[in-house]
């Protein structure tokens, strides 16, 4: 394939924008353009972009076409400006959805316990043998969409040499002090097993609103005959993991009297919970309850000597809803944990990793806990102890991966210590460019400000191991850097390792002390698959293992662009590593986008059908009207966009389809080989005026992209495309046709036009530009420089003053139509007010514009335009003659003769004082009276 085969042969058919599109790929694999664009750059002069990998689970989707276009655009941009911008695809490939899909696929029942059983061995090899199911899907989807990535060389974040760089990130935390064990109150996945980090619960969907159950349950006082305290909860299934009552010490309680019984409520809630407003019988303060202690509900909690059945005081007590007593199980919330670490209060777990209750909880024994509720509510109830029970809406968290409900709950678990580094993440942040720029203070910073300390391990099966091993003995900790160390440090001889997941580690044993006398094991855990993802500058160059000047220098990277829900996922994450491993932030700029919603408005569901297909949208519109599209929305500036396809359709029409049309015309009336055109100075108005609206487009788009501003970077060269036609195009037609100055003026302006909008649209502007006929083209226009504009060639008052000549030609045109008159009839005359001038150039504009034989302009406030209607007999003739040349004319190109054939013409009639005129016009020796117009050729 060579540039001939761009070769445009007709312009007679329709425009087939997918086809042309598919031939322009085609195109550049043969040039290797791709390639190329990179190695012709210098080496150092690099432009470094990070690509966030997505997870190979699933299939692309619109916002996965969002951003890879984003990720092209920008590129594509720095590249023409000269430098080495190198792109990797990634995959993304640990973590609980695979686990998932793997579990189902195999038909493992019963979570963890099937995993264990079928071994952790033939688990992983399934997931890993599955990983990359759907890289063709998406090979093909990304490079129809114009997006240049390499595929070949992708890193995953499952290579050893990735997983290798994660062990060193974390023992170099570990050794910086930024790691430690704990027990944290976390959300929980009972289906996955699996806590989930801030972030996690931060992303998009966490939350919906379920019906739950609203219960006011009775703890009735220890040596009382009737007395109770009532305290309200949303998660009856903790009652029986019950271990104390908390109140607002400073708050004010009352016993009142209700059916017989004495029951204690917060003062200001009483009416709500009981439904009257009973007279109380004793007042005291919160902290006059804080000691007094209770019977309890359930009695299978072995809480031994451990203090438990008290009233305790928390400042957390609300008097918004509920009785301003708070039952607490100690570990199943975050104030309820720190309550109980303060109090001493007993903290026994009575559910299971799967959120089974465990055997000690006889009648619930095995039974996942959402289903307990209504056996719990129908126990209290029988036995007297339930003073309320009702159904209310809660908003409620969800495993964003598996669906399932999420609980809080206190468990053993390793963390990245976030508070001892906050100062600095915050102070790095102020190094980040963030578009649009608000993310800095707000999502982003303000994420910080409240950031939890980061809980990095899980207990799972198909992710990086943890490489900590823990003494038998001592419970002294080693943690391992590299598979060197490991090797170093094993209690026997290990072959060399290919992998590392947990089938071929967990089994080695490590001396935890370096006289090697105490044995450790290694602790079951792999890493929040997160860390892998904050971890990608770096290990996907299996850092510092190899090459690490290459990555040093290219650190940070120029930029990176994801949808906005990773401000606080992968943004944050990287950010997170970066600091705390070299000190600085991992990006200078980031992009942030939307969401693309359906054109309802609502969530786009595969489902619901409620969105065009993206190939077919593609096949239909091209690929260049949809990134024209993104690129031009609001979506970019991370706002929600609901997708239209009319307004693609729109772009291909207004945009791509005026651009060829352009072009078509430029080919058509060519007349020999194109010269760029040396000076400017002899050139017409509109000539002049096209030189300075493209060069101050140069400028406004030059200036946007370099700030990272493809929204305002491609609209005005979007509507450009529609004043390159209607006025300059329709108003210079007949000039071009013969002018060669005025050619090389439009030839130029196509040329720079498709530099411009290369990185946007790049099909139609390699297509156009391949064609434009100029000798110094090369292979691909993305091999070319980014145009500098020539200031010189500005003229602002020459755009100004053309503004208005607009605004007159349209009043003008109001006016003629208004009075009913066509085009083709010149008037007489036409005055002007104007507060600005108008030129005898502009003046001769607008006659022939407006087709007048004179032009009175005057100086004055605003602008009148008054176009004189008034039709002379001679004028008349003129506007009669002129129609039946328009007519011979059309009668010519419909048989398709040549300017220079002679002709007879045969007219019904013709104004007598043009027949030489029309004669000369026209081409014909002679005209001659006939029933119906009919041409000779002689
Ligand atoms: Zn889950």
């Amino acid at each position: 394939m060579s540039k001939t085969t761009l070769k445009v042969e007709s312009f007679s058919n329709a425009l087939n924008h997918a086809k042309h599109e598919e031939e322009i790929l085609a195109y550049w694999d043969q040039t290797n353009a791709f390639k190329r664009s990179i190695a012709e750059r210098p080496s150092n002069k690099p432009y470094v972009f990070y690509d966030g990998p997505p997870f190979a689970t699933g299939l692309p989707h619109y916002g996965h076409l969002l951003a890879s276009t984003a990720k092209d655009v920008v590129p594509r941009y720095w590249t023409m400006k000269g430098y080495r911008v190198e792109r990797t695809w990634g995959w993304d490939c640990h973590g609980v959805p695979i686990e998932n899909m793997i579990e189902s696929e195999l038909g493992l029942k019963g979570g963890k316990k099937g995993i264990e059983e079928l071994g952790i061995d033939k688990f992983n090899s399934a997931c890993r043998a599955s990983i990359l199911r759907y890289d063709k899907e998406w090979q093909v989807t990304i490079k129809r969409l114009g997006r240049w990535v390499d595929f070949e060389n992708s890193y995953k974040t499952m290579d050893k040499t990735f997983m290798e760089s994660v062990w060193w990130a974390f023992k170099t935390l570990y050794d910086k002090d930024l790691v430690y064990q704990g027990r944290k109150v976390v959300l929980y996945c009972p289906r996955c097993s699996t806590p989930l980090s801030n972030f996690e619960i931060a992303m998009d969907n966490s939350y919906k609103d379920v019906e739950s159950h609203s219960v006011y349950v009775k703890f009735k006082l220890k040596d009382t005959q009737n007395e109770y305290f009532v305290a309200w909860t949303t998660t009856p299934w903790t009652l029986p993991g019950n271990v104390g009552l908390a109140v607002n010490p400073t708050a004010e309680y009352v016993q009142v009297e209700h059916q017989g019984e004495l029951l204690w409520i917060a003062e200001s809630l009483v009416e709500k919970v009981t439904g009257s407003a009973l007279e109380p019988l004793t007042h005291k303060l919160g902290k006059e309850l804080v000691g007094l202690t209770y019977e309890p509900l359930f009695s299978y909690l072995p809480t031994g000597d451990a203090k438990s059945f008290v009233v305790c005081g928390a400042d957390f007590v609300s008097l918004e809803d509920g009785t301003g007593i708070v039952h607490t199980a100690a570990i199943y919330g975050e104030d309820d944990y720190q309550l109980a670490i303060k109090e001493g209060l007993a903290t026994i777990p009575m559910l299971d990793d799967q959120g089974k209750f465990m055997d000690f909880v006889t009648p619930l024994s095995g039974q996942y806990y959402a289903k307990t509720q209504k056996w719990i509510i129908e126990d209290l109830t029988a036995r007297g102890l339930m003073l309320r029970a009702e159904m209310t809406t809660h908003s409620y968290p969800f495993c964003y991966r598996c669906g399932t409900a999420l609980y809080y709950n206190a468990i053993p678990a390793w963390f990245i210590n976030i508070q001892k580094i906050k100062p600095d993440l915050i102070k790095q942040n102020l190094d980040i460019n963030w578009y649009p720029s608000f993310l800095k203070h707000g999502r982003f910073g303000k994420g910080f400000e409240t950031a939890p300390d980061w809980n990095i391990s899980r207990s799972r099966y198909w992710g990086t191991p943890m490489p900590i091993w823990v003494g038998e003995k001592s419970g002294k900790i080693r943690v391992i850097g590299s598979t060197e160390e490991l090797k170093r440090w094993s209690t026997s001889v290990l072959p060399s390792l290919t992998d590392i997941h947990r089938e071929f580690i967990d089994d080695i044993k490590v001396y935890v002390d370096d006289e090697k006398t105490e044995v450790g094991t290694r602790i079951p855990d792999v890493f929040d698959c997160w860390i892998e993802s904050g971890s990608m500058p770096f290990a996907s160059q299996h850092y510092p293992f190899e090459d690490k000047s290459s990555f040093e220098s290219r650190y940070p990277a120029q930029y990176i662009v994801e949808y906005i829900a990773q401000t606080r996922a992968w943004f944050y994450t990287l950010h997170v590593m970066s600091v705390a491993l070299f000190g600085k932030p991992a990006f200078e700029n980031a992009v942030t986008t939307g969401t693309i919603l359906a054109e309802d408005g609502t969530k786009m569901s595969k489902s619901k059908k409620n969105y065009p297909d993206p190939t077919l949208l593609i096949d239909k519109y091209g690929v260049d009207s949809l990134r024209l599209y993104l690129m031009s929305s609001v979506v970019m500036k991370a706002d929600n966009l609901s997708f239209s396809e009319s307004a693609v359709d729109d772009i291909r029409k207004n945009v791509l389809n005026i651009w060829w049309n352009i072009f078509a015309f430029y080919t058509s009336s060519r007349m020999e080989t194109v010269q760029s055109l040396e000076t400017q100075s002899s050139l017409g108005v509109l000539d002049r005026w096209l030189v300075s609206k493209i060069e101050g487009l140069t400028q406004t788009v030059t200036k946007h992209m370099d700030a990272y501003d493809v929204v305002q970077a491609s609209r005005p060269l979007m509507a450009f495309a529609k004043e390159f036609s209607t006025w300059y195009l329709r108003l210079s037609r007949d000039r071009l046709r013969t002018s060669p100055e005025s050619q090389a003026v439009l030839g130029d302006a196509l040329k720079r036009y498709c530099l411009l909008m290369a990185p946007f649209a790049p099909f139609m502007a390699e297509r156009i530009y391949q064609n434009l006929g100029f000798s110094d083209s090369l292979d691909s226009i993305h091999l070319e420089l980014w145009p500098t504009s020539n200031d010189a060639n500005i003229d602002l008052s020459l755009e100004s003053e053309m503004e208005i000549v607009m605004q007159i030609v349209e009043k003008g045109h109001a006016a003629r139509k208004e009075g009913g008159i066509r085009l083709r009839q010149p008037l007489a005359s036409l005055s002007l007010t104007t507060p600005g001038v108008i030129n005898e150039e502009l003046q001769e504009l607008i006659k022939d514009e407006l087709n007048v034989k004179a032009i009175k302009v005057e100086k004055g406030e605003a602008l009148l335009v008054n176009l004189d209607l008034n039709l002379t007999p001679d004028l008349l003739e003129e506007g009669a003659a002129r129609d039946v040349m328009r007519d011979i004319q059309g009668a010519r190109k419909k048989l398709g003769l040549k300017p220079s054939d002679k002709v007879i013409v045969e007219l019904v009639s013709w104004p007598e004082s043009w027949t030489e005129e029309i004669k000369k016009k026209v081409g014909a020796k002679e005209l001659v009276t006939g029933s119906v117009l009919k041409i000779v050729k002689i």
